[in-house]
């Protein structure tokens, strides 16, 4: 209580079986939540009721909030952006808000506090089961405020038709990159915002480490392999011996490549697609694991390919009973992921833009939607919906309660235009930084066309090689003036620190000085209202 005073009026407290009760005492009091602080005013204490009971009505008014009930839990929500404050359990019949309540929220403005509640982590993770959830936190790899993993969660119900988990195939290998499985899954029936329509993984049959590349055509497998041949084999001083595909055209040109090099390729039997089922339940579990990320930020199809690869990536750092319990990055790159650096998929965040302020007066930040990690870069990739412009950076804050694609929706619940195609670009300057790998051979750049508007975008980084502020910015500059079209998109691989392996696909000939990646995305996206819904979501 911040303050009681004797109560001199006249009412009583008239309860359920007729009687009307004394008021001793009238009190105000207040509930702190890590990112709000709650009033009760006008509490009446009343003497023989021993048990506090609150006026959801009368909390509601006073604070902006609204509250959800389930059977076994409750959340007090902002009224507007529908974050939760507060939650709670159910016990004896009644909703209980106790001090863990408040204490128990998920910390939405901290980037390095692992300590979190379970449905936090398990949105984190990409929806695992609760039982892969369970052994996490066993094994102290994640540390949750609860332990209740029963909750229920929509975007499960949604995304997934069962849990999946890869199952052994009996294929005796006896180093990574003895057996590579490959398929490429499409065409979408959405063009992805990015301008994709298939993509195609490359699995590990050793470790179950999947590799995944977006793809415009099946035409493109022939020069990925290639790309992906370079990476594994230079980063891990191994050689690929055998590839099993299906023997769909898209592989039949690869076929003489693999003769000249000395790769077997196995090929299934026609019409018997079990011969091939650990590569689809692969596909499976990412596409699943994709919708299901779609569906817990209600983000439109259109970003199917940030949500698959962002299930590569989770999935690669997932335990699996395949792999007793171990996950396919420890097993592969022998180091254990980096879980406090995970975020939940589609939320609102704030990239850290201050070296790109143009003057002193600029907003150090601004609202963007979190699509992912950039494993090229040790980042993550913010879409700011005002600009269109995609970010990679390193110093985010995130607010992982807020999904502004939802709110988007909804405001520009217009009829639906076809999906424009759209490519990001990376615009790469000519030297790296010392903490990124070498690299690959470069591919030739998808051109946008002349008229098109390209927006850039900076990332900064100083924050991995450790170089000063002053430095990311001088570089910015020249790399502004002077920029070069390069690759596409880097896609998803194990490393999630620098100097680890990383398929960062850069490496052709550029201008400008190290430190910055300009980045252009040129997707159209149909969202003139989104920084007013993000800054005054009513
Ligand atoms: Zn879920």
């Amino acid at each position: 209580m911040t303050s009681s005073e004797p109560y001199l009026g006249n009412d009583h407290l008239h309860v359920g079986d007729g009687k009307s009760l004394v008021i001793s005492n009238i009190a105000h009091s207040k509930i702190r939540s890590p990112n709000r602080m709650f009033t009760l005013s006008n509490i009446l204490h009343v003497l023989i009721i021993k048990k506090p009971l609150l006026s959801v009505q009368k909390f509601c008014l006073e604070n902006n909030v609204f509250f959800e009930f389930h059977s076994s839990l409750f959340y007090v929500k902002d009224l507007m952006t529908k974050e939760v404050l507060l939650s709670g359990q159910s016990r004896d019949g009644l909703y209980v808000l106790s001090e863990s309540s408040a204490t128990s929220l998920p910390q939405a403005f901290s980037s390095t506090c692992l300590s979190t509640s379970a449905d936090v982590w398990h949105r984190r993770l990409g929806h695992p089961s609760p039982r892969i959830l369970h052994l996490l936190v066993k094994n102290k790899k994640v540390s949750c405020t609860s332990t209740q993993f029963n909750f229920h969660c929509p975007a499960c119900s949604l995304g997934k038709s069962s849990r999946l988990t890869l199952k052994t195939t009996g294929h005796q290998t006896r180093a990574p990159l003895d057996l590579i499985f490959s398929d490429v899954w499409g065409p979408s029936p959405m063009l992805s915002s990015d301008g994709f329509r298939y993509f195609v993984i490359f699995v590990d049959a050793h470790t179950k480490f999947i590799w995944f590349y977006p793809l415009t055509a099946k035409s493109d497998v022939f020069a990925i392999f290639h790309q992906f041949q370079a990476l594994v084999e230079r980063q891990f001083s191994l050689k690929i011996k055998y590839v099993q595909t299906d023997w769909g055209g898209e592989y039949r040109k690869l076929n003489t490549y693999f003769k000249t090099i000395g790769i077997h390729h196995h090929v299934i039997c026609p019409h018997t697609h079990e011969q091939n089922g650990m590569v689809e339940r692969c596909h499976r579990h990412i596409v699943e694991t994709g919708l299901t990320l779609l569906g817990q930020c209600h983000a439109p199809l259109k970003y199917w390919s940030y949500a698959f690869e962002s299930s590569v990536y989770l999935i690669n750092r997932m335990p699996t009973p395949v792999l007793n319990n171990k996950t396919p990055f420890e097993c592969l790159l022998k180091s254990t992921p980096d879980y406090a650096f995970l975020r939940t998929f589609g939320c609102l965040c704030f990239p850290f833009l201050r070296p790109y302020n143009a003057h002193k007066l600029d907003f150090r930040s601004t609202p963007c939607v979190f699509l992912g990690y950039s494993t090229s870069h040790v980042g993550y990739r913010c879409l700011d919906l005002s600009s269109k412009r995609i970010y990679l950076a390193h110093h985010v804050r995130f607010h992982e309660n807020v999904f502004p694609l939802d709110k988007i929706e909804q405001i520009t619940a217009t009829p639906k235009q076809p999906s424009a195609p759209s490519i990001p670009v990376t615009l790469h300057p000519l030297m790296q930084p010392s903490s990124v790998p070498s690299p690959l051979p470069p591919t030739l750049p998808t051109l946008p066309p002349a008229h098109l508007p390209l927006s850039a975008c900076y990332y900064d980084h100083s924050s991995i090689a450790g170089s000063d502020s002053s430095h990311s910015q001088a570089s910015l500059d020249a790399a502004a003036s002077s920029p070069v079209l390069s690759l596409v998109r880097s896609p998803v691989m194990g490393a999630s620190s620098a100097g680890s392996p990383s398929r960062s696909d850069t490496g052709s000939a550029s201008l400008s000085p190290p430190s910055i990646t300009v980045c252009v995305d040129l997707s159209k996206f149909n969202l003139q209202h989104v920084p007013t819904a993000v800054s005054s979501p009513s």
